[in-house]
């Protein structure tokens, strides 16, 4: 099969014929037809994570049809369009039982980072981590489910425990962030945007956000003042800078929830506890999504409650212009391989 394979950090991936994988018992062997490039490629890609062994190929935004399957796989037949889970978790352990599988204690890896992903013509999955998708779903729509959809609704609904008519300042407007603005709206909340790029911030304000540059000025006092004194109830980072922070926790409510989706390995986080005491902010950490998470999200977009924001398709040889158009900030929501 054709594979765009990482065989060295800091260079483009290659193009390669590469085996079929052999799938276990209990595998499905997938068809990819999608496959969504996230930031998270681009970190893997220049060596970010020290656990990362190559050759990879990567793409953990997997959406496609089931060709062939394991001896102990039922409930499946060929062309079955599915999404995946690609956290590989145990289900065994007291987090897995917990619903909780995103902190499997028994972790195996991730699809896309220590297995290999959906930068191929093929991709092996554990039957166990394979959701159907509706008929109504498109499936470039289907693929980016699986993290650009689910991370957000993981962190605003389970960890940040949105409630509605509360505020929630979505910092980052890319391709997690987009969907933030749908799923805090979904949820009943008001729903800020911020981010530096005004096409960004046309589609936020188009999905009801009231949007505010990040490179304003007075960034601070328009969003208390649109907030009457108070300042928002939740913050969800989707970019985990220092500056970003620093700006953010300027107005969040005394009390407030201030939950951490995206990160940086630039510069820690400096605070003083003093600013946490004083205003009891809560900080809270969000890791991707849980299967229920995933579930969810592909039924509101089989229902039209929410919208996958594709932006582009493009074939799965042209892997590299995604992945440095993204590393230049230059890509509009999401872009999807197509093998
Ligand atoms: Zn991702
Ligand atoms: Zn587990």
């Amino acid at each position: 099969m054709r594979a765009m394979v990482l065989r060295e950090f800091n260079k483009p991936l290659q193009q390669e014929e590469v085996p079929l994988p052999a799938i276990g018992n209990k595998d499905l062997l997938i068809k990819v037809q999608a496959c969504g490039v996230c930031y998270t490629d681009v970190k893997i890609a220049t060596g970010v994570f020290s656990y990362i062994t190559l050759p990879r190929i990567m793409g953990h935004e997997i959406a496609g049809e089931v060709t062939s399957w394991g001896e102990g796989v039922k409930n499946f037949r060929e062309g079955d369009r599915v999404c995946v889970y690609f956290y590989l978790n145990c289900g065994q352990c007291e987090n897995c039982r917990g619903h909780k599988e995103n902190l499997c204690l028994n972790l195996r890896g991730r699809i896309g980072f220590h297995f290999d992903g959906g930068y191929a013509e093929y991709v092996k999955v554990p039957v166990t981590h394979a959701y159907k998708i509706p008929e109504s779903v498109p499936i470039e729509e289907a693929a980016i489910l699986a993290d650009a959809v689910a991370t957000p609704l993981h962190a605003l609904r389970e960890q940040a425990k949105v409630k509605p008519g509360e505020t929630v300042a979505i910092v980052g407007v890319g391709g997690l962030g987009i969907h933030a603005v749908q799923l805090a709206r979904l949820l009943g909340s008001k729903v800020l945007a911020i981010d530096l790029d005004e096409k960004k911030l046309q589609a936020a304000r188009e999905l009801g956000a009231e949007a505010f540059s990040g490179a304003e000025e007075g960034l601070t006092d328009s969003i208390l003042s649109t907030t009457g004194g108070k300042g928002v109830d939740v913050i969800l980072d989707m970019v985990g800078e220092n500056e970003t922070f620093q700006t953010s926790l300027s107005f969040l409510k005394a009390a407030g929830r201030y939950v951490i989706v995206g990160y940086s390995f630039e510069k820690p986080f400096s605070i003083f506890p003093h600013t946490i005491l004083t205003k009891e902010f809560v900080l809270i950490g969000s890791r991707a999504s849980r299967p229920r998470e995933l579930a969810d999200v592909l039924q509101w977009a089989a229902d039209k409650k929410i919208k996958p924001m594709v932006s582009q398709s493009i074939p799965l040889n042209r892997a590299n212009q995604a992945l440095e158009r993204l590393q230049r900030y230059e890509i509009f929501h999401r872009v999807v391989l197509r093998p």
